[in-house]
């Protein structure tokens, strides 16, 4: 694979100018707002470099810095793929899917966390465990949870529920399940989730359109700033994906914990960077790389601690998840 190919596939995959205009509007708003917190800070410059310079390196490979924040709209199209290929590629073919939401009343600032944590601890705590049916279908029902949020600005509040994605091949067991899950849910929050709130309907659309990775990044505007943030810090280290009865292959598994680490003993022959102007790595004119001596002696100072590189041939292999969402959709399409 040539260069000009790889760059064209990161540019058809990513659209780095969005990462990059969010990552600055954090910084901004956390630096002013709270100075203290290095650490965010910090995140959002990695965030800033993520894929900012394409390494060639002596074995012909073209790796990149990949920064990991939940704000980036490079590494969530990656977290997407990802999720795509373990997931919703093995349930498509089950004969019967059900989408469930499950909410409680939206908390504002002050009881977020706490909310939240309720909401997780549902799985565990709940006596849904001791009810012999639902243990029954909880071994063979393919669930797949993600948590998510939409911002109220105008109320401060925070509209926070699960996306869940339950498949079977027997359709009055995977609405059993969804049945008595909500039920449970119901009466473990009691007055705080509404009936009215919950839904569980069978999944007619695209099996993507349900999940996002915590919210839409489409939400992170100046008036919202300070409601993001104070999520961002209150999930920290949650999981937000959890997947059950899915059996992984050994690949798969492997994908799973993809980082690539810097270990190769392979040299850098030259790093280009990204033109935040021209929105490209490559000169459209003339087809040549960008190179800038200033970027390249401040990127090794910046860069000489980070270890989270890729190979981008390796990473890009893969169809975009466009296609793929195409081609789920059509399934779905022919089906009928
Ligand atoms: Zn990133």
């Amino acid at each position: 694979m040539k260069i000009g190919d790889t760059v064209l596939q990161v540019k058809r995959n990513i659209k780095k100018i969005t990462s990059l205009k969010m990552a600055f509007m954090l910084k901004d708003y956390v630096e002013k707002n709270h100075p203290e917190d290095e650490i965010f800070i910090k995140n959002m410059v990695r965030q800033i470099k993520c894929t900012s310079a394409l390494q060639i390196y002596d074995d012909d490979l073209v790796r990149s810095f990949f920064c990991n924040q939940k704000t980036c709209l490079v590494c969530n199209s990656i977290r997407l793929a990802k999720f795509l290929d373990k997931y919703l590629d093995k349930i498509d073919d089950m004969n019967h899917k059900y989408h469930l939401v499950l909410s409680i009343r939206n908390p504002g600032k002050d009881d977020l966390k706490q909310s939240i944590d309720s909401m997780y601890k549902f799985f565990n705590q709940s006596s849904i465990k001791k009810n012999k049916e639902f243990v029954e279908l909880n071994k063979k029902i393919i669930f797949i949870r993600s948590f998510e949020t939409t911002f109220n600005v105008y109320m401060t509040t925070y509209h926070i529920h699960f996306h869940c994605l339950l498949a079977g091949e027997n359709e009055t067991e995977v609405k059993r399940y969804g049945e008595i899950m909500l039920d449970y849910w119901l009466k473990y929050f009691g007055d705080k989730a509404d009936r009215k709130a919950q839904y569980l309907e069978p999944q007619e659309k695209s099996l993507l359109e349900n999940f996002k990775y915590l919210f839409k990044l489409k939400d992170i505007t100046p008036s919202s700033l300070p409601m993001v943030y104070h999520l961002l810090k209150v999930t920290k280290g949650k999981n937000l994906f959890w997947a059950k009865n899915i059996k992984l292959s050994k690949l798969e598994k492997e994908l799973k914990e993809s980082k690539i680490k810097d270990d190769t003993n392979n040299q850098i022959i030259q790093r280009f960077f990204y033109k935040n102007d021209l929105k490209n790595w490559i000169d459209p004119e003339t087809g040549e790389l960008f190179i800038d001596d200033q970027k390249e002696n401040r990127y090794k100072e910046d860069i000489k601690d980070q270890k989270n590189y890729r190979e981008l041939q390796k990473f890009f292999r893969k169809q975009s998840i466009d296609q793929k969402e195409n081609r789920l959709m059509n399934r779905k399409e022919s089906k009928k």
